[in-house]
C-alpha cells in the first residue's frame, strides 16, 4: 500500500495535478490528497450533483479532464469555486474511508491541526470537525478528544475553510479507530484546576465554585466502571422497582401532598 502511495504522490507531483496543487495552497494543509480512483467511482459522489452548481465542469477541472464544452471564460471562476466546493463535499467522504484517515493519521501525528490550548490536556492534538455536515454555515473547528471541546484553528488562514469538508462524523470515527487516542485522554482526564481562596477550596455552588466537574469525571476502579456500565445501558433494577412499589402504595399520598403544596403556594 505505501509502495503505490508513494507512486501516486509521484506522479501526480510530476502531472501537478489540481488535488496536489490545492492542497499545497497556503492554508490548505488540513486537507488530505482525495485519491482519484475514490472521485471517478460515481457511487461515491452519490447526491453531490445537486448540491454543486457546474457539477460536470467542476469535477472536470478537478481530475484534470479536458471538458467536453469549452467553459464559457465568465464562468471560469465560478467554475473553480465549485471545483472547490466539490472537493471539499469529496473529502469529507474521502476522510471516512480507510484510506483516508490514515493519511489524515499522519497530519495528526505531525501535529498538523495543533494542540488543545487548555493546560491540563497537556498538548493533546487536536482533530478537525465540523459542527454541520451542510456548506456555509461555519468553517472548521478543531476537536480536542482529552476534554472533549471544540477550538478555533489558532491561525486565521484556516478561517475560510468549512466545516463540511471535514464533517460531523470524522472525529468521532478516527477516534474509534485509533485506540491509542483514548488511551493517551485516560492518562490526562482527571487533572483538572481548582479554585482556592487562602488555601480554602471554593463550594461547588459559589460562582467561582468548580462546577461541571463531573464531566471530566471518568470511571476507574471495576467497581465505578461496573456502575457506570448499568446507569448507562439499564435502570437500576433494585431501585426502579422500589421505587415503583412505593409509587403504587404511596401514589394518592404523593398526588395529595403535591395538591397540598400547591395549595399552599
Ligand atoms: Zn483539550
Amino acid at each position: 500500500m505505501n509502495i503505490s502511495n508513494d507512486l501516486e504522490s509521484n506522479s501526480s507531483e510530476e502531472m501537478d495535478s489540481w488535488i496536489s496543487q490545492y492542497c499545497s495552497i497556503f492554508g490548505h494543509d488540513y486537507f488530505v490528497e482525495v485519491a482519484p480512483e475514490f472521485i471517478e467511482d460515481d457511487f461515491n459522489l452519490t447526491g453531490l450533483s445537486s448540491v454543486v452548481p457546474f457539477y460536470r465542469e467542476a469535477l472536470d477541472v478537478i481530475l484534470d479532464l479536458e471538458p467536453e464544452v469549452p467553459i464559457k471564460v465568465s464562468n471560469v471562476p465560478l467554475v473553480e469555486h465549485a471545483a472547490q466546493l466539490l472537493y471539499g463535499l469529496i473529502h469529507a467522504r474521502f476522510i471516512l474511508t480507510k484510506q483516508g484517515y490514515h493519511l489524515m493519521a499522519e497530519k495528526y501525528e505531525q501535529k498538523v491541526f495543533g494542540t488543545c490550548p487548555r493546560y491540563y490536556c497537556e498538548g493533546m492534538r487536536l482533530i478537525p470537525i465540523g459542527r454541520y455536515d451542510q456548506t456555509g454555515i461555519e468553517t472548521v473547528r478543531l476537536y480536542c478528544p482529552c476534554c472533549n471541546d471544540i477550538y478555533l484553528p489558532s491561525s486565521s488562514r484556516y478561517l475560510n475553510i468549512d466545516g463540511a469538508f471535514f464533517g460531523t462524523s470524522f472525529a468521532g470515527l478516527f477516534i474509534k479507530m485509533f485506540p491509542e487516542i483514548e488511551r493517551q485522554c485516560q492518562q490526562r482526564l482527571n487533572k483538572q484546576y481548582e479554585l482556592k481562596l487562602f488555601g480554602f477550596r471554593i463550594n461547588e455552588r459559589a460562582a467561582s465554585g468548580p462546577r461541571m466537574k463531573w464531566l471530566r469525571q471518568v470511571p476507574r476502579t471495576k467497581e465505578e466502571i461496573e456502575e457506570f456500565d448499568k446507569c448507562e445501558f439499564e435502570l437500576p433494577q433494585d431501585d426502579y422497582r422500589e421505587d415503583t412499589e412505593r409509587d403504587e402504595h404511596d401514589g394518592s399520598e404523593s398526588v395529595m401532598s403535591i395538591a397540598q403544596e400547591e395549595e399552599e403556594q
